[in-house]
């Protein structure tokens, strides 16, 4: 049980998003899983091995990426290797003159750059400053081969220089094949779990994932999985038990408070997506949802401090369904 102290200095008790999930399912339910210790279920075990996966996943991509970057390192560094090593071989006043000229003016560029920079609103300054960089290196490699077709040709130095691009071009390939491997074990568990496209960036992983909490609405929760589609957090949370025609209001409130919990510790989210197997729903976060599950989590409070909570349908198949029927005091099945 996690407490806070809210805005009017109150001490309150966190809610969860698997609660407000139990609450919206039958308030009954939630009430009496209070009173239950931590089961081991069915669906626990499923969702252990999903999220094990999952993490395996999210290791295997951030890995590929970075062998990527480790390629284009590799390989930008061969070539100009190889290209000082080929400058070395020959003499030649008119290259020499031109690689000159390109040094002076990516030079130029650069310093205009930095002239312009201070002046720059903040969103650009990113930008300029990659493009300065790169300006910089241009200038200082176009100098390096103007000297060297300058100079008597050393072959010896030459010939080392080119060996040593082959050595780079080589670390280049295995990087590249690192990359693959690992980039193309990822799909394969994509495609295992269905997961949609996105960059996994957290996974709920036998609860060692940093618990997300919202202090506004005194929120908390951890989704199954967290997705970056381009700049966009997407919560997904995933249902291992019988798939139904449609999402079920209590997935989409615990859906909906993880994308609250994301807005407050991200950025506000567009959707979640709920999964189902292979069935993915995607839900909209609204306005509308959010004012429903806020209204869930005040009654939950009410019910905590009252202690009243009773069963608010009349469907015998959520009782056949429910996994508390047996200790349940008002089922209908
Ligand atoms: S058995 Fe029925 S009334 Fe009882 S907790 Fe479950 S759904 Fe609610």
């Amino acid at each position: 049980m996690i407490k806070y102290t809210d805005m009017h200095k109150c001490v309150v008790e966190y809610i969860s998003a698997g609660d407000i999930e139990k609450y919206s399912y039958c308030p009954l339910s939630w009430w009496l899983s209070r009173k239950e210790g931590h089961r081991e279920s069915e669906g626990v075990i499923k969702h252990r091995n999903i999220g094990k996966k999952a993490k395996e996943g999210m290791e295997n991509y951030r890995k590929s990426k970075d062998f990527e970057r480790g390629v284009m390192y590799f390989a930008v560094g061969a070539v100009l290797v190889a290209l000082v090593g080929v400058t070395m071989l020959y003499e030649s006043k008119v290259w020499a003159t031109v690689f000159h000229a390109l040094a002076i003016l990516w030079l130029i560029i650069s310093v205009y750059f930095l002239w312009r920079y201070d002046r720059l609103e903040e969103q650009w300054k990113g930008t300029f400053t990659r493009i300065m960089v790169m300006a910089a290196l241009l200038s200082t490699v176009f100098s390096i081969f103007a000297v060297s077709f300058f100079m008597n040709p050393n072959y010896l130095l030459g010939y080392i220089l080119e060996i040593a691009s082959l050595l780079w071009l080589i670390g280049a390939t295995y990087f590249l094949y690192e990359s693959m491997r690992k980039g193309l074990h990822y799909s394969q568990i994509r495609q295992e779990l269905h997961l949609p496209d996105g960059e996994i960036i957290y996974v709920d992983d036998l609860k060692k994932a940093p618990l997300l909490k919202s202090k506004k609405y005194g929120i908390v929760g951890r989704p199954d999985m967290l997705l970056k589609v381009g700049k966009e957090y997407v919560p997904v949370e995933i249902k291992t038990g019988r798939v139904p025609r449609g999402p079920l209001f209590s997935h989409i409130m615990q859906l909906t408070a993880y994308m609250l919990l994301v807005e407050e510790n991200f950025s506000i989210p567009l959707y979640g997506l709920l999964m189902y197997g292979s069935t993915v729903y995607r839900i909209e976060y609204e306005e509308d949802l959010k004012n429903i599950l806020l209204q869930k989590v005040e009654e939950m409070r009410k019910a905590m401090r009252t202690g009243e909570v009773h069963r608010n349908h009349n469907r015998p198949g959520k009782c056949r369904h429910c996994s508390r029927r047996e200790i349940c005091p008002e089922r209908l099945a």
